[in-house]
């Protein structure tokens, strides 16, 4: 069965990034995963709701399920991580923080997750971590150490060695970042971006791989990312946005390459322009290089 794994640092980020992809394969057949690297313990309640005497890693825990219901997905497993939290915040100093953890002991844990669910396709955050967030910076670092060592016959992982088809990261293309905070602006609407990061976030179109269209899974997606109910404020820019407008910026979610288990030639890169599956990159064919 195909299988897709995606590894993201805080719970809400999976449904955020990739929740359109994880649904839609999810829907197709495929064996869809999330891995969450730490409990979110840091996130802020954005929403002000009322959370009595619980502690935010137990809300978070709870929204999680919610999510992983609405996302459909076959599992989800905690890494067991703390959230570091935003750079300069005391968060980070914590010594289980997920940015002070050993580069090779958390891939091993995610290595041993690989192993086991035997992923065709491992999506992540990007090396800047999308956003700059250690975690998110963490997360990309540590799948692709994990992608290496589960492949690995030598490392010392729990169970039968696997090599991951396609690694890639999960981006937004930074024209179609531009216009809509142009288009927003030119109603006299709220931007979620300021205008120094518009100009510097995602990915030029062009180093961008695969353009997953989600219209269809649009619904589900802002569902899934509700379940986070504590993460998003009502009035967030995000969900203010203009229907037409939605659709087109958050209707597709697109991936640059970190590392295939063969070197990809045009054939697979016009298969994968629109499918994360459009090729699988099946080892033992005799090219095992790896591309970074
Ligand atoms: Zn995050």
């Amino acid at each position: 069965m195909p299988t897709l794994l995606a590894v993201h640092p805080h719970p809400d980020d999976e449904s955020i990034a990739v929740g359109g992809s994880l649904v839609r394969y999810g829907r197709a057949g495929t064996s869809t995963h999330v891995v969450t690297c730490t409990g979110g313990e840091a996130g802020d309640n954005l929403a002000g709701i009322d959370l009595g005497d619980r502690p935010m890693d137990e809300v978070r825990r709870d929204e999680m399920a919610a999510a992983v219901e609405v996302l459909g997905l076959a599992s989800h497993t905690w890494l067991g991580y703390r959230d570091s939290g935003m750079v300069g915040t005391p968060e980070n100093d914590h010594p289980d923080a997920f940015t002070n953890a050993d580069l090779d002991e958390a891939a091993t844990r995610l290595a041993e997750v690989v192993r086991r669910l035997r992923p065709d396709v491992v999506v992540s955050d990007d090396e800047r971590g999308t956003y700059g967030h250690p975690d998110h910076v963490m997360s990309h670092r540590v799948t692709g150490r994990a992608v290496e060592l589960a492949a690995d016959p030598q490392a010392d992982v729990e169970g039968t060695p696997h090599r991951v088809g396609l690694h890639v990261a999960h981006t937004i293309s930074r024209e179609e970042v531009q216009q809509m905070h142009d288009e927003l602006r030119s109603r006299g609407l709220v931007s979620p971006f300021d205008d120094d990061q518009v100009a510097s976030f995602g990915t030029p179109s062009e180093q961008i791989l695969v353009v997953v269209d989600v219209r269809e899974e649009l619904a589900a997606k802002q569902e899934a990312m509700l379940a986070h109910r504590s993460q998003i404020a009502e009035d967030s820019a995000f969900f203010n946005i203009p229907d037409e407008l939605v659709g087109r910026s958050f209707g597709s979610e697109s991936f640059v390459l970190v590392s295939s288990a063969r070197a990809l030639d045009d054939a697979d890169r016009s298969a994968l322009a629109t499918d994360l599956f459009g090729v699988v990159l099946t080892p033992g064919d005799g090219s095992s290089g790896s591309v970074s």
